[in-house]
């Protein structure tokens, strides 16, 4: 209906030009011929009036056709709603942007748009604070991006604790890796902090902003016409069933997205879960820093989330952890994880395994695949997920906000379909560089980190351990890029490479034998067989070649950090 609008008022204005042209060359003969009869006058009048009359009618033909066109959505509206056995109740149609879900993406997507003077309607399923083990250390990159969006009051008040880098365990052996923040304000750093408190934080701001409408409801489905989203269906509080219109619909339902399907193509993989604990009043042995331990049979995070309490995530590969109702996830924690954790931590360890508050979530990956749809946008995890060992999630969702924002905004009516959809096809584009190489790093680091029986895979752990270890570039290019302070393809690329030719050039220096030889080529080939298949999913042209897709030239695009 947007596009036939589009198109009438085109048609309008094709016709009132037609009517000037017209005119003029009757004007031309009157100034040719001084001797012009009073019938040929009358002769003209009447052309200009049966022009006009044309005009006029055309009028009123489209207006009583767009009656009808709206009157005919109407009927289907309630017809489908009839047939759902359904009571559909309308909301007001003054809403620019519908968000779906309030989590870490919807929240702060809600405050932004809305400081832009969009009308936002936020339908949330639980407006309760959450409580989760997602989502709790925001990298330094993506603080500053929560700066951009002027956000970073969010952190303030809720006990979130400052993170300097990360300390990695390997073997008895560690290493400090610090981020490089010498450039920055003293304030610049990581944060951690609990999911819920910060998530609630941006939600009391969102609800604070007066065009801004937060809503405890479950959004069912889009509402579709002729291939362009036009709102929701959603249920509220009390089982209502609701319907919500807006030229814009934002989903950002997270990991667990029922929505997605009808926007991109999911191709979402479960490589591990994340086995969850919250250890009290221990200091970690580098206060301010994450703690990653390359255990066996995969890695083994901790890092502060409040003044008293350290999480601790285990990962466990596979899809299925041991059950926690019959204990024998607390034997594994005990028997299989406790042996391999820093003494300094085992007892707080072993208490919170006694204690009982164990959580399990599973780590999921997908490349983000959209499919151009007018009218709508995914975001956040529902769009995009790697996996959370980096924790990267929060750093890429805030930086997609940060980017559609300074998009949209010179797109003042979001009613233009044609329009919107070339933005966001450039956001689709845009976004990649940024996104790709922190959801490739995560996936890369991850393969390497695990533990396997193959001694070049070993090798190759052993020699990413070292190669952080070396200092310098070697370490501060790696870790820049886990910050997301430089998340750009190629350093990952380069620095990834060289941790293989360092492996090979240890194996071969000072005596290459020929099983060393072939235990350094199968090294290489195992760390091309990790890297290749992610950039591949993630799409190497626009991962590394953006400016080639045409989709980048759409609209005029603002600057990418
Ligand atoms: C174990 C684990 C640990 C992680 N650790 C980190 C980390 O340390 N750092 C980091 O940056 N990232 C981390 N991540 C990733 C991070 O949690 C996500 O990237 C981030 O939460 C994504 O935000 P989101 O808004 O897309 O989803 P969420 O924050 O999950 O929000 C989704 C919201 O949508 C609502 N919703 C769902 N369905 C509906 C519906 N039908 N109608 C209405 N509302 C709905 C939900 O109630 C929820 O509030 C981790 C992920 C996992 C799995």
């Amino acid at each position: 209906m947007l596009a036939e609008r589009c198109t009438q008022r085109k048609t309008y204005h094709t016709s009132q030009e037609t009517t000037a042209n017209s005119s003029s060359p009757s004007t031309f003969m009157e100034l040719q011929s001084p001797t012009v009869t009073y019938q040929n006058y009358h002769l003209l009048l009447s052309a200009i009036a049966l022009l006009l009359g044309f005009n006029l009618l055309y009028i009123l033909r489209s207006n009583a056709k767009k009656r009808r066109k709206s009157k005919e959505i109407e009927t289907k509206l309630s017809n489908d709603a009839d047939n759902d056995g359904l009571q559909l109740t309308e909301t007001g149609g003054n809403t620019d942007v519908i968000i779906v879900g309030a989590g870490v993406a919807g929240a702060a997507l809600a405050c932004i748009l809305a400081k832009d003077g969009r009308r936002v309607h936020v339908i949330e399923r639980d407006l309760t604070e959450p409580d989760r083990i997602v989502g709790e250390l925001l990298q330094p990159g993506g603080y500053l991006k929560l700066i951009e969006l002027g956000l970073e009051d969010c952190v303030d008040g809720i006990e979130a604790q400052q993170v300097f880098g990360y300390a990695i365990y390997m073997d008895g052996r560690n290493t400090k890796l610090s981020y490089p923040l010498e450039k920055f304000e003293s304030d610049i750093s990581g944060r951690s902090f609990h999911n819920g408190r910060f998530i609630q934080r941006m939600r009391e701001k969102a609800a604070s902003l007066p065009n801004v409408k937060l809503e405890q409801g479950t959004v069912t489905s889009l509402l579709e016409k002729n291939g362009t989203v036009q709102g929701v269906y959603y249920k509220t509080k009390d089982g209502q069933t609701m319907t919500a219109h807006a030229p814009l619909t934002i989903v950002c339902d997270g990991c667990f997205s029922n929505l997605r399907r009808a926007l991109c193509k999911p191709k979402v993989e479960v490589p591990s879960c994340f086995v969850g604990l919250v250890l009290e009043n221990i200091d970690l042995p580098y206060a301010n820093h994450g703690h990653v331990i390359l255990a066996d049979p995969s890695p083994i995070l901790f890092y502060p989330i409040s003044n008293t309490e350290v999480r601790c995530l285990v990962d466990v590969p596979g899809q299925k952890v041991p059950s926690i109702a019959n204990g024998e996830m607390a034997n594994y924690l005990k028997t299989v994880v406790a042996p391999q954790i820093p003494h300094e931590l085992y007892d707080a360890f072993v208490t919170a395994v006694d204690k009982g508050n164990i959580r399990t979530m599973p780590n999921r990956s997908m490349p983000a695949d959209p499919q151009p749809t007018p009218g709508a946008l995914l975001m956040g995890d529902a769009f995009n997920m790697r996996h959370p060992l980096t924790g990267g999630g929060m750093t890429v969702a805030l930086s997609d906000i940060v980017l559609l924002r300074d998009l949209l905004r010179p797109l003042r009516n979001l009613n233009d379909s044609t329009t919107l959809c070339n933005y966001l096809e450039c956001f689709y584009t845009l976004r990649k560089p940024v996104s790709s190489t922190i959801n490739t790093l995560a996936g890369a680091l991850y393969k390497v980190f695990c533990a396997s029986p193959d001694p070049a895979r070993k090798e190759m752990r052993n020699a990413c351990f070292d190669y952080l270890s070396l200092g310098g570039m070697c370490s501060e290019g790696p870790i820049s890029l886990l910050s997301g302070l430089n998340p750009r393809p190629l350093v990952l690329f380069l620095h990834f490479f060289a941790v293989a030719i360092y492996g090979v050039g240890r194996l071969l220096i000072p005596f290459p034998s020929p099983k060393r030889l072939w235990l350094g080529a199968r090294l290489i080939s195992g760390a091309s067989g990790i890297i290749f298949p992610i950039i591949k999913s993630e799409g190497v042209r626009q991962m590394f070649f953006p400016a080639t897709i045409p989709a980048y030239y759409k609209v005029k695009a603002p600057q990418v950090a």
